[in-house]
């Protein structure tokens, strides 16, 4: 059978949807994306639930593929600062201006930046709304079982089908992690109050409640908890809802004025072990997953596209093949140390923040030591620049100017 792509893209989330749009630049690369949901309609009216953190790396990626520009004309609101604090008065808070800059990052709906990306790349990149049921490979290309399109074939498979993956599953890659026995239920929330573009993070003895900046008086909220606090809060009315999230903040934003739907996520951490095996590539959540108390998994995951762009469009300009083991393992070389120091901070603030001592006596301690540290600003400033990727190991797409081809 030839080869119908270069390269087929499992999944046009986040992650492949950014993906896909990078190749898509290259004339005569053969792409395609299979999702089993069709592209996202351009968002409008209320706010959808699905809401994320772009930090600026991620922000300067969407530009270098000309999607940021129909982002930030619809609704893209900018954050400039992060307080995480554990419930005393106790406070770490991050400013962007200590680091000479004017934001952090955006909030952004998730939906809004697939559809851009989606239009930015337009027909160069053929789009399939069915689900892969199997994977098959061999030493010239990869076969995939469409439930209703038959067989595609493609000299690389990236596999951007998210936390459950199906390709990585059928490939046989080997994983670890494990589950967090939390969820996190997400809403959009109105207050009175003004949030001052500043993200919060209440680290609570169930789990982390996060607060993030919409339009004004507008914010999604992030409440990671634990398995049988998320079971009791899930069966609450609006009313239940707004008075217990009310005491879990404290007040800290002023009154809630309106509470929207709520979806609840259960939470684990998972690692793959190798990124690459015979022309199969896992990239975003389907490599590694994340804890979402510091909005990081997109934005790794479109890192993790960002960087293995570049290789395959290397290998294509050179007239190489693009599924060659070498061409692969330069991406995964890039990308699978940093997302484990990554999850590893991610894992161990989640277990030093969440857990039953927050309850017992040493919650004062915690909230002392927050406090001493938000002194410390040489190592706040570091975390800063890594959280919002202003440092590291950047792929080209992801500075600020685009020196040619990705
Ligand atoms: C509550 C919560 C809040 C979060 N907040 C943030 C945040 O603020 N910032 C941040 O950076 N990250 C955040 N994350 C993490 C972020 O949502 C994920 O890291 C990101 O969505 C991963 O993108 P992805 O494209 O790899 O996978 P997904 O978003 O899971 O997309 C996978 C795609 O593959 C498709 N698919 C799956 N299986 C198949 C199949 N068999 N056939 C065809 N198609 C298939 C799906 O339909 C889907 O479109 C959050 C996560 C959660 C749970």
């Amino acid at each position: 059978m030839d080869d119908n792509y270069d390269v087929l893209v499992a999944g046009g989330g986040l992650v492949g949807a950014t993906l896909a749009s990078a190749l898509g630049r290259r004339p005569g690369l053969r792409v395609a994306v299979v999702d089993k949901s069709p592209p996202p309609p351009w968002p409008g009216g209320e706010y959808d639930v699905r809401v994320s953190a772009v930090n600026r790396a991620s922000q300067t990626v969407l530009g270098n593929l000309g999607a940021w520009e129909a982002i930030e004309k619809r609704r893209a609101h900018a954050f400039c600062a992060v307080a995480a604090c554990v419930g005393g008065d106790g406070e770490v808070l991050f400013h962007a201006a200590d680091i000479g800059e004017t934001h952090l990052g955006h909030m952004v709906e998730n939906n809004l930046i697939i559809r851009a990306l989606t239009e930015r790349a337009g027909d160069s990149v053929v789009r399939i709304t069915d689900s892969i049921t199997k994977v098959h490979q061999d030493a010239a290309g990869v076969t995939v079982a469409t439930a209703s399109h038959g067989e595609l074939r493609a000299r690389v498979l990236a596999a951007c089908d998210g936390p459950g993956s199906t390709v990585r599953a059928q490939c046989g890659f080997a994983t670890g992690g494990g589950d967090y026995r939390q969820r996190c239920i997400v809403a959009n929330v109105q207050f009175d109050g003004d949030h001052r573009r500043t993200a919060w993070q209440r680290f609570l003895p169930h789990g982390p409640l996060g607060v993030l900046p919409l339009a004004a008086g507008h914010c999604s909220i992030a409440w990671s908890c634990a398995d049988a606090r998320a079971a009791e809060i899930a069966g609450m009315d609006d009313a239940g809802f707004t008075a217990a999230l009310a005491d879990a903040l404290d007040g800290r934003l002023g009154a809630i004025t309106k509470v929207g739907p709520r979806l609840s996520f259960a939470l684990s951490h998972m690692r793959a072990a190798d990124y690459v095996d015979r022309r199969v590539v896992l990239v975003g959540d389907a490599a590694h997953v994340v804890h979402p108390l510091a909005g990081l998994g997109a934005n790794l995951g479109i890192m993790d596209a960002a960087a293995l762009a570049a290789p395959l469009l290397e290998a294509h300009a050179a007239g190489r093949d693009p599924g060659a083991q070498l061409v692969l393992r330069r991406y995964e070389r890039r990308r699978r140390a940093e997302n484990a120091t990554a999850q590893a901070v991610l894992h161990a603030f989640n277990l030093v923040f969440t857990r039953d001592h927050l309850q017992s006596g040493t919650a004062g301690m915690v909230d002392a030591a927050l406090t001493l540290a938000n002194r410390v600003q040489p190592a706040k400033n570091l975390l800063m620049q890594l959280a919002a990727g202003l440092s590291g190991d950047l792929p080209a797409l992801a500075r600020p100017v685009l020196r040619g081809g990705a």
